[in-house]
């Protein structure tokens, strides 16, 4: 049966309790342990699914269909170990389980509790699977004190007083402020939300604490003290100049050992680093900078794009090149000239996105890298974007469209290149869908098989003719366009197995010229970049010598 480790956060939100999560990860990896990690999110929507991006940042999808929370991404990107359905859950989830259940008849018309009903459902998800690992890692979103984690809270107090002893261990992460005026790191914060903590039955192991400086031996032994850890588990983690360092460096401080310790694992075995300094060295080893424009609508919050800056900058890694990424919002196309803010750039990439707004500006973009013979990459909307422009300004179809934006008001005519799919093939079965269907479930969502044409760009990029990615999308291209679209110079040089859905295109006459309908970014990891990020920050990195 699997070790569980649990992580909570203090003091304020957003200290990175997902990448601390995902890095113990890799360091109980690097000790020889299988691990998996899961995130509870006290929020009550069902999934981040249709929440905004402007405000949650990008849905993460698991190769099982699941609509995720971002940290999942660092989970995979640290461990290499696939995310699945069960490893997301969110009140709003296990409400409307328990409410499911209530409805049904299940609990035999008992009055229905946070305690025990709700409190038993969250314990069953934390131990979904739990004979396959040998540590399961379950961060807890939110910070402690904050309403709607009590049930979460609550429900891992339960399962680690019902597990045998030595089971699990709480690690709670928090914050140390800096006094610049007394020179001081002050533990007062980290003292109330131990208490907090304590109040309602955990007491925590591990404390892992963010500080802009090194803890001075007094304030370790004083945090020790009154949070009744020892201090040995008293960990630092200072800041970063890459999140990649975080392996390395909580390893350093002693974070990996403190967990062992905890779990009284003795002797520990011994740790293999070598993958994490490989990645620490090619980070800081970089030799020159790529500069590639990425056009987009969620250009003013960058965690919209996380798993795309993270992908881009693994490329990097690959090419030992630093990539740096500006955000341009493709609205400006609209009103101005592409050259004026593109030129100068080594490559350009359109992400995914939802919905008309900026989509013009977009289709200028493309035109503009595809004329300039400037790489390009075009993902999801990037790519439909991309087929819009061929077949508009190289197919003759002007008013090429996709059913996602609604005709201009006056426009006469509108031809449907991307259209809505309403019934697909997955595996061996048969999937429809409905206009009317819930919002966040009328998409193509999780992995898919791609056949890739021999000889094609995409095929020598791979490396193999058959693949599998993440899908996240409503719409599709329609193929009854692609031998027109073909006889422009646009190849479909992957189709889904059954030939019906265009799954990547490229144009011919052109140094880099890439559309995917599926998100590689999500299966990009830094010790084992995506190819087609590899191989287009490499067309950058070529580009970035001619001109
Ligand atoms: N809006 C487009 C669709 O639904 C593209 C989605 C995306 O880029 N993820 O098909």
């Amino acid at each position: 049966m699997a070790r569980f480790v649990f992580v909570t956060g203090g003091v304020v939100s957003s200290l990175g309790k997902g990448l601390a999560s995902a890095a113990l990860g890799a360091l109980l990896q690097a000790r020889g342990y299988t691990v998996r990690l899961r995130k509870l999110d006290p929020y009550l929507n069902v999934d981040p699914g249709t929440m905004s991006p402007f405000e949650h940042g990008e849905v993460f999808v698991t190769d099982d269909g699941a609509e995720t929370d971002l940290d999942l991404g660092h989970y995979e990107r640290f461990t290499g170990v696939a995310a699945r359905r069960t490893d997301s859950i969110s009140s709003g989830k296990i409400y409307s389980t328990v409410l499911e259940k209530e409805r049904r008849g299940d609990y035999l018309g008992k009055t229905i509790q946070v305690i025990p009903h709700v409190t038993d459902e969250i314990k069953q998800f934390i131990a979904i699977g739990e004979n396959e690992v040998d540590f399961m890692l379950c961060e807890i979103g939110g910070t402690v004190g904050d309403i709607e984690g009590l049930p979460f809270f609550e429900a891992i107090r339960q399962f680690s007083q019902e597990q045998g002893s030595g089971q699990c261990i709480f690690m709670h992460l928090t914050l140390l402020p800096f006094i610049a005026a007394s020179g001081e790191l002050k533990t007062k914060p980290t003292q109330h939300s131990v208490k907090e903590l304590r109040a309602i039955g955990i007491a925590p192991d591990i404390l892992l604490c963010r500080s802009e400086i090194e803890i001075p031996e007094k304030e370790r032994q004083k945090l020790a003290l009154f949070c009744n850890v020892r201090s040995e588990a008293v960990i630092a983690a200072p800041d970063l100049t890459t999140i990649y360092d975080a392996p390395l460096d909580y390893h350093h401080e002693g974070l990996d050992q403190a967990v062992l310790n905890a779990f009284q694992i003795s002797p520990a075995p011994r740790p293999d680093l070598s993958r994490w300094k490989d990645v620490s060295e090619r980070f800081h080893k970089a030799e020159g900078e790529i500069r590639i424009a990425v056009v987009g609508k969620y250009t003013t919050m960058e965690d919209s794009y996380k798993s795309i800056v993270e992908a881009l900058a693994h490329g990097g890694m690959a090419n030992r090149v630093r990539v740096s990424i500006e955000w341009i919002d493709a609205e400006i196309f609209e009103r101005e000239e592409p050259a004026l803010h593109l030129a100068g750039f080594h490559a350009i990439l359109i992400p995914g996105g939802f919905g008309e707004r900026g989509t013009e500006g977009m289709i200028k973009a493309v035109e503009f890298a595809r004329k300039r013979k400037v790489p390009y990459f075009g993902i999801c909307l990037g790519m439909q974007m991309a087929v819009l422009e061929v077949a508009r300004n190289a197919a003759g179809f002007q008013d090429a469209v996709s059913e996602e934006f609604i005709p201009q008001e006056g426009s006469k005519s509108a031809t449907y290149i991307i259209f809505h799919l309403k019934e697909w093939i997955q595996g061996n079965n048969k999937i429809e869908r409905h206009l009317g269907d819930d919002k966040g479930g009328t998409m193509r969502l999780g992995s898919y098989r791609a056949i890739l044409a021999k000889g094609s760009k995409v095929a020598r990029v791979y490396g193999q003719t058959q693949i599998d990615e993440r899908h996240r999308h409503r719409y599709e291209v329609d193929r009854e366009y692609c031998p027109q679209l073909e006889k422009t110079g646009l190849c479909f040089s992957g189709m889904s197995p059954d030939g019906r859905l265009p799954e990547i295109v490229e144009w011919r006459d052109h140094p880099w010229f890439i559309g995917v309908q599926f998100h590689p970014e999500l299966k990009s990891k830094p010790f084992q970049p995506h190819p087609l990020f590899a191989d287009f920050v490499r067309a950058a990195l070529e580009n970035s010598r001619l001109v």
